[in-house]
């Protein structure tokens, strides 16, 4: 029997691009062991950071504080003691004016932008209302989490080219129209995919905007600031009120609690708490509870700059060079500059294939990867650009990521 969806059902569960891709790149990976995965979005094997996350849990069983943390069911919005723990946190460590109202626990900052997106935006009071992105390329993840048609909307970025063979996307105030259906402004911060970081400019730009609009600036910091803080040139957003700040715990190497803080004024906290009672009743709490000493001393905020930071710096500079030396000079490419999170970004100017096709290629040499154009939504023209990027991830075993990347620069190199 094939069930009946509602509208809203087939919005959801329907086809989607994302979802193909992730279904496509999941049957590769299962049925080709010898896939190499330059495609997904994991957090890679840190042995000191994993080092923590098993000394945490070893202390848990020793002291008995797990027993109660699996029996129990926190409140919707979080348990009253890590928030208050965080919010202290974030005052002592970043100095920004939060108390624990302004903390809402979710179950993944994946959901929690689904509920804001649509908490927000959608169908109001007879109108429209809007998610602007104003920065393309930007999180393929947000792409499908409206409940409504046309409620997204996004700006085509401008583009600098930094250095030879290195560009930098700016967002474009020219073209940043706040109009009266927009109800909100959403970055990624870094961004995925480019690994883009605003400038200090461009940040308190668009704040003053969202301000003077009274609408509420989203910064997504699941790269940044202030955990696993992957930003190379030390940029640290500072919340205020009137913003939506998300964190999540999965980039500091725990991706399988499916938890993240949302920072944000009360009247959103709480709506949020109440969302997340009749979608999820209450959160995971183990996240919560590996995390809670670690908010009391130094060693959260150490981790990124000591350990996460260097490790994927390393990573993404020898990947760099691989790419750059494999590449030559001969094709026109670039990579976005390396400000943060833990990926390239390719552009071939002038691809003569779709990047849709070059990555079937590339799956057939068993290199896997995603083709840029999942990156550009919220636009109602063609733009070529993503057409012809990749994002390309390092955070594998270093042989696997050099031989993909030289097979990468092989198939370019034939196209031209
Ligand atoms: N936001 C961005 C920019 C991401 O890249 C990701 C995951 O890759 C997420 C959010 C999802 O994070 P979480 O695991 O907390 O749902």
């Amino acid at each position: 029997m094939q069930p009946i969806f509602s509208d809203l059902g087939q919005r959801l569960a329907g086809p989607s691009g994302i979802q193909e891709l992730m279904d496509d790149c999941g049957a590769a990976l299962t049925t080709h062991p010898d896939m190499r995965m330059l495609g997904g979005g994991q957090p890679a094997a840190i042995p000191e950071v994993q080092k923590l996350w098993r000394e945490r849990m070893h202390a848990m069983l020793d002291d008995g504080s797990i027993d109660k943390t699996l029996l129990n069911y926190d409140p919707p919005g979080g348990n009253p003691v890590f928030r208050e723990a965080f919010a202290a946190f974030l005052q002592r460590e970043c100095g920004w004016d939060v108390t624990q109202d302004n903390i809402a626990v979710m179950p993944s900052s994946q959901s929690a932008c689904f509920l804001l997106f649509n908490l927000l935006a959608g169908d109001t009071a007879g109108k429209k209302r809007r998610i602007l992105f104003p920065l393309l390329p930007e999180y393929i993840g947000y792409a499908n989490q409206a409940l409504s048609e046309g409620q997204f909307i996004a700006c085509l970025p401008r583009i600098d080219e930094t250095a030879p063979h290195e560009i930098k996307y700016h967002v474009d105030f020219d073209r940043l129209r706040i109009t009266p259906d927009i109800a909100a402004m959403c970055v990624s911060c870094p961004t995925n995919p480019t690994g883009n970081v605003l400038t200090q400019n461009e940040f308190d730009s668009l704040q003053a905007l969202a301000a003077a609009h009274g609408i509420p600036l989203i910064i997504d910091n699941a790269y940044g600031h202030p955990f696993p803080g992957v930003i190379h040139n030390g940029f640290q957003p500072k919340w205020q009120p009137g913003m939506i700040f998300s964190i999540s715990m999965s980039k500091v190497g725990l991706p399988g609690v499916r938890t993240a803080m949302i920072v944000a004024d009360p009247a959103i906290v709480k709506a949020l708490s109440n969302m997340n009672a009749i979608v999820s009743l209450a959160n995971g709490n183990l996240g919560q509870a590996l995390l809670l000493p670690l908010l009391k001393d130094d060693t959260l905020i150490k981790l990124g700059p000591q350990v996460i930071r260097p490790f994927y710096r390393e990573r993404s500079d020898f990947a760099k060079s691989v790419l750059s030396n494999a590449l030559g000079d001969r094709v026109p490419w670039a990579l976005h500059r390396q400000e943060g999170a833990f990926f390239l970004w390719l552009w071939i100017n002038g691809l003569p294939i779709p990047a849709k096709q070059l990555y079937a290629r590339l799956k057939e040499r068993k290199v896997l990867v995603i083709p840029g154009h999942y990156f550009a939504y919220g636009i109602d023209k063609e733009w070529r650009h993503p057409h012809e990027c990749l994002r390309l991830t390092y955070s594998q075993p270093q042989r696997i990521v050099q031989e993909g990347l030289e097979i990468i620069a092989e198939e370019v190199k034939s196209l031209f």
